[in-house]
């Protein structure tokens, strides 16, 4: 099937960040169509938190809500992964990977990312639920507890730091992490982490419930919780299909933008985490909103001169 469907913007994305922007743009009476993988960065936890009005909602319950709220303004949202893209006269193509192409004048990519987590047997099994990130995700969910930090990076340091605001018996398991400079130490020290040396062989559980971290030489050290740093790559293939480039950083990869989400692409905004590693939900949802409200008024421009040039037709 080849359905050839024209819409003032594509939303590639209906996450926070893509449903933000959806309902800012229907509401400016804008045609807006949503395409969504559906499989959202922090569907593995049970409660989406720090969003104003729906704390701890579950993550999945939030983005349906916020589906509501779109297509009540007229947005339609379509189930259907983009799967290639390519710019034409008049804005964009994108295929999707049920067999349709969607035009748009304009491109909202709020794909999100992808965490790339650390190669230890039992941390992909226990993401979003004991094997954790963000303390303001979830910190406040294991507080108390016996948290151990997967050291990683010089910056597992300051991961270290935020978790034991949260509990006092806070392990760091060095790793891979280079050895801790001097100050690090000093500090440790001050804060009672235990520090353990030697490579995390792997995560033991019992019913999806972490009981201990096991090191290569078999020692075993009880934690409730595991904090890890993983790489965060942003989910821009079509951004780089279109000719795009991705910005490096420390903690992974990202598409720059400049002032309310406009990229270097012509016609194409990104907003949400493919566009700033860090954003929480409301971070990412402010994001949707200011790049729609930025594609709105580039589109009244283009509106207005139309209408200019209209009235006079000899006019360049
Ligand atoms: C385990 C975990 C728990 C978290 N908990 C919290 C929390 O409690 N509070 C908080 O503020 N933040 C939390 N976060 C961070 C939160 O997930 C992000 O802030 C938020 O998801 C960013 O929204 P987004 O719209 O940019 O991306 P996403 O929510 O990831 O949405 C991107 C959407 O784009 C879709 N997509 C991707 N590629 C395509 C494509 N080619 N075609 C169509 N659709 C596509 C995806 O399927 C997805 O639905 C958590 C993160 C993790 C990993």
């Amino acid at each position: 099937m080849n359905t050839n469907l024209t819409h003032e913007v594509a939303i590639i994305g209906g996450g926070a960040a893509g449903l933000a922007a959806a309902v800012t743009l229907a509401r400016s009476l804008r045609s807006v169509v949503v395409l969504d993988a559906g499989d959202p960065r922090n569907a593995p936890a049970d409660g989406a938190h720090n969003v104003v009005g729906r704390e701890g909602l579950a993550p999945l319950d939030l983005l349906a809500a916020g589906r509501r709220e779109a297509q009540q303004y007229g947005a339609e949202i379509r189930d259907d992964p983009a799967v290639a893209t390519r710019r034409t006269e008049e804005g964009f193509d994108i295929e999707l990977a049920g067999g349709s192409t969607v035009s748009a004048c304009r491109l909202l990519l709020a794909t999100g990312l992808t965490d790339e987590l650390p190669d230890v047997p039992g941390v992909w099994e226990l993401w979003g639920k004991s094997v954790l990130h963000c303390p303001y995700c979830h910190g406040w969910e294991v507080r108390g507890q016996r948290i151990g930090i997967l050291g990683t990076s010089p910056l597992s340091i300051h991961q270290t730091l935020l978790f034991r605001q949260l509990s006092d018996d806070v392990t760091l398991f060095l790793h891979e992490m280079p050895e801790p400079d001097s100050e690090a130490w000093e500090q440790l020290a001050a804060l009672d982490v235990r520090v353990v040396s030697g490579r995390v062989e792997r995560l033991r559980s019992e019913d999806n419930v972490l009981r201990a971290a096991v090191l290569e030489d078999g020692h075993e050290f009880p934690v409730d919780a595991l904090a890890v740093a993983p790489r965060f790559m942003a989910r821009a293939e079509l951004y780089e299909q279109l000719g795009g480039t991705l910005t490096e950083h420390p903690l992974g990869r990202f598409i720059e933008t400049g002032q309310m989400g406009r990229t270097e692409l012509p016609g194409v905004w990104a907003a949400g985490n493919v566009s700033d590693l860090g954003a929480m939900i409301s971070v990412a949802t402010g994001a949707g909103a200011s790049a729609a409200a930025a594609i709105n008024a580039d589109l009244v421009a283009e509106d207005a001169g139309a209408a200019v040039r209209a009235l006079s037709p000899g006019a360049p």
